[in-house]
């Protein structure tokens, strides 16, 4: 089965064929640096990742971009609020994503466009718009002309008069139809502007994705994702937007997809709200790899519940994963050798799982049913490990690479403490657990236990098996 992908285009699950062979343009919105994000706005950016991954994984060369909104009235308000800049805020919380990114272990995009460094590219696309019919200038300000775009809704699949009905005029706004909406707005005192043909002003918000996204990807792009409440009004705007400066008649975007919600005590985890658990928090409580695994846990378009027992769940799959993995590697030490194990048996079950996983990635990227699959996996090196003394090279490296494979797309195990084995600092652990067992050899347990207790308040626990002493660094 190959990749199929649900369209929100269309709302069903269609076949990816993206517009140049071998090569995929992907665009996620990313977050609106005015404060620390929350592990809502983090899942779109952990789901499109593993999306990314995967892609890559089946042979693509994804050209991923994901812009960072550093202009709007929010970023203005928490600008004046701390007495700094629009700027000097962007840049803190730019960096302060990137921490929270790093650590989640969502790799970064080729590209982070952020909207107030492409002034002249917005303003280029908004003179297109302007040209091709389809917006006008008013005061100052720019708008989008919905009149002149039937299609309007497309993506929404709401029609013009329903949408009329919500739609509403802001005080100080001078469109000619309530639905308009904002490409350039006139300088207001105190905000930062930059010049334009139509006078000093700043861009709208949608505005940014559509110049951003054809700079870097062309006016035709694969894929296009974020959050599901960015369907209306962002994307659909962004979808006028490209399509009425482009004028080629092409769809703006291939694949639209959109994550659910992350949802705490039945509501959305909204900076508006103020029911926010920071990535910065949630990753000091938990730790990165449980944030990351319950992110996953469920189908990215479902609904998903935070909850601190779903967080403890989640560690406590991540240790079981790591624990098969330091299980492994201190078996591959003590017990590898000559075996009645029959190798080829287990090859062929960790080949009938890799097909199933791939059958689950394939499917609209089913991330919950890959990782039920990936701990079919790990029960499996766990029976083998529990009923065989012995076993054989050809085991470790088979079971060792199966694991890596898996977790170089999903990201939950993390880094292995073995692979550090030859750093100083490894040395000295191996070193001290040398010292502890003479230690516990000449009954002096004073010392024995004083090793124990100063490896542990450094974050590395010691477990004591018939083969020797392993170790592990606690998350
Ligand atoms: P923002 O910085 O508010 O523009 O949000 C960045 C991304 O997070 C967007 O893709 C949003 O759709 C997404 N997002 C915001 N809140 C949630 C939530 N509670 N659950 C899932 N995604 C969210
Ligand atoms: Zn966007």
């Amino acid at each position: 089965m190959s990749l199929v992908l649900f369209n929100d285009l269309t709302r069903k699950k269609e076949p990816f064929t993206p517009l140049k062979e071998g090569h995929v343009s992907f665009y996620s919105c990313g977050p609106t640096v005015y404060g620390y994000i929350h592990i809502g706005n983090a899942r779109p950016f952990v789901v499109f990742d593993v999306l990314r991954r995967w892609l890559e994984h089946e042979g693509y060369k994804v050209t991923f971009v994901q812009n960072f909104t550093d202009i709007d009235d929010k970023m203005i308000h928490r600008a004046h609020k701390e007495n700094t800049t629009v700027r000097e805020l962007a840049d803190k919380f730019i960096g302060e994503y990137f921490h929270d990114a790093d650590a989640l272990g969502i790799r970064r995009a080729d590209v982070h466009p952020r909207a107030t460094d492409h002034i002249p590219e917005i303003i280029s696309t908004i003179e297109k718009i302007i040209a091709n019919g389809h917006a006008y200038v008013s005061d100052g300000d720019v708008y989008f002309d919905i009149k002149s775009w039937p299609k309007y809704g497309s993506l929404c699949k709401q029609n013009l008069e329903d949408l009329e009905a919500g739609a509403r005029v802001e005080p100080g706004e001078k469109k000619k139809d309530p639905l308009d909406f904002a490409l350039w707005k006139a300088e207001k005192p105190g905000e930062p502007s930059w010049e334009s043909p139509w006078g000093k002003g700043r861009p709208g918000w949608h505005i940014e994705c559509s110049a951003m996204s054809s700079k870097y990807l062309g006016e035709n792009i694969d894929i296009h994702s974020g959050g599901v409440d960015l369907m209306f009004p962002h994307h659909e705007n962004e979808v006028a937007q490209s399509e009425a400066a482009s004028n080629s008649g092409k769809p703006f975007v291939n694949y639209w997809l959109h994550n659910g919600f992350l949802l705490i005590e039945k509501e959305k985890m909204s900076r508006s709200l103020g029911n926010v658990l920071t990535a910065h928090e949630a990753i000091e409580r938990y730790n990165p790899l449980a944030v990351r695994f319950f992110l996953l846990s469920a189908h990215y378009r479902s609904p998903i519940n935070f909850a601190p027992e779903n967080l403890e769940q989640a560690a406590a799959g991540v240790e079981r994963l790591r624990n098969c993995r330091s299980d492994l590697d201190f078996a591959a030490k003590t017990r590898s050798g000559q075996s009645e194990f029959d190798v080829k048996k287990f090859e062929g079950e960790l080949e009938d799982l890799k097909g199933k996983f791939r059958e689950a990635m394939n499917d609209d990227f089913n991330t919950a049913a890959a990782m039920g699959i990936l701990f079919d996996v790990v029960y499996l090196i766990n029976t083998c490990l529990k009923e065989n003394e012995t076993l054989p090279p050809e085991f470790f490296t088979l079971a060792k690479n199966a694991l890596n494979e898996y977790d170089e797309i999903l990201g939950v195990i993390g880094k292995d403490d073995a692979e550090t084995e030859n750093d100083e600092e490894s040395a000295e652990i191996e070193r001290l657990i040398q010292e502890r067992a003479e230690a516990r050899k000449a009954k002096n347990f004073a010392r024995s236990d004083e090793i124990r207790d100063s490896l542990k308040a450094r974050g590395i626990v010691l477990e004591d098996t018939p083969q020797g002493t392993k170790w592990k660094r606690e998350l």
